[in-house]
């Protein structure tokens, strides 16, 4: 029963992205609405049902395991989860233990997460103004986030930076922020995001900035190296040769990282999906909470692998856009 999992691509599949909440103490505007009505708790995988879920996929092969959000950090005894998932670094079944974050919680947490086992971490901003970052995420404090990254850098933990390019919004940071990563040997990822002016989004903040030009601009401003990083996603990386500094681009509806796709997402319903563009998903929570032991929960596993698409449809995703998308886009970044 614990053959690996590949699917009908011959895709193995070792790279899990679990949301553990949908709520944040954020509200980002191309995010959420100011007024979200979340979840009903009894909806949500227990965090002993998240642990079932997470184990039974280390069990089949998956050696990365991320967890994201809304904001996991906010989740209540959310490090209990954490703590539980060490055990299978400690075992050598899990290679890597992370998350995605909008760093709100690290300046409490940091040092626990670093104690789990947490390594790495990926924290979400897109400005470094104060004023701009209290209108993009609404309810964000900068100060808050900038103590969390000082907190996480001390406890030990490597921090990338995600920032979603937004014309109009960040254009004008984009060396303030490169410069500012580089000082403090973080690493930095652009996300692009869907065009969004259709979103009726009274918020609106921003525009499509596309990634190739944000790129050129870095270029004139000093050579930049491609690197073979692969990750099995829809990252790319370059050197900036001046500094050494390594920035990455997604650009999450190109296509040219399907093939070596080795990744599936769970929602905090327990709802898999297996292709960031596609809409097609299958339910794990009734499994997980029909029998106490895993069997079930393997099988349909294995029969939500097996119909994993070979690749996304870039015209079929691009009429699905609206906030939903882009949500997904710039906070998991693929
Ligand atoms: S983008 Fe991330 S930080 Fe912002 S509201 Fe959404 S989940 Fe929260």
């Amino acid at each position: 029963m614990n053959a690996p999992l590949i699917d009908p691509f011959a895709r193995a599949i070792s790279y899990l992205r679990v949301s553990v909440t949908d709520r944040c103490d954020f509200r980002c505007v191309y995010c959420m609405s100011e007024n979200m009505t979340f979840l009903p708790k009894k909806d949500l995988l227990t965090l002993e049902e998240l642990d079932r879920l997470c184990s039974a996929f280390v069990r089949l092969g998956v050696k990365k395991l991320r967890i994201t959000g809304g904001e996991p950090l906010v989740r209540r005894d959310i490090l209990t989860f954490f703590r539980a998932m060490g055990r299978h670094l400690d075992s050598g079944a899990l290679d890597e233990l992370t998350l995605t974050t909008n760093g709100s919680q690290l300046e409490k947490y940091a040092t626990d997460l670093y104690a789990a086992g947490v390594r790495r971490i990926n924290v979400s901003l897109d400005t470094l103004d104060e004023a701009k970052f209290a209108r993009i995420t609404r309810w964000g404090k900068l100060p808050q986030v900038l103590r969390g990254i000082d907190a996480a850098q001390a406890a030990g933990l490597r921090v990338k930076i995600n920032t979603v390019a937004l014309q109009g919004f960040n254009e004008d940071e984009l060396f303030t922020l490169t410069d500012w990563c580089a000082s403090r040997d973080m690493d930095l990822t652009f996300i692009e995001v869907m065009p969004m002016g259709d979103i009726g989004n009274e918020d609106r903040i921003g525009q499509y900035w596309s990634l190739k030009d944000l790129r050129a601009r870095l270029a004139q401003r000093g050579t930049l190296t491609d690197l073979p990083d692969r990750t099995g996603g829809p990252a790319r990386y370059v050197r900036v040769d001046a500094t050494g500094q390594k920035i990455g681009f997604i650009t999450p509806l190109s296509h040219n990282f399907c093939e070596s796709c080795n990744r599936v997402r769970i929602t905090c319903t327990g709802e898999i999906y297996t292709c960031l563009g596609q809409e097609g998903h299958s339910d794990l929570r009734a499994p997980l909470r029909g029998s106490e032991a895993d069997h079930d929960l393997e099988t349909a596993i294995r029969a939500a692998i097996a119909l994993k698409p070979k690749g996304h449809d870039f015209d079929y995703s691009r009429q699905k856009v609206d906030g939903q998308v882009s949500r997904h886009m710039s906070h998991t970044g693929g």
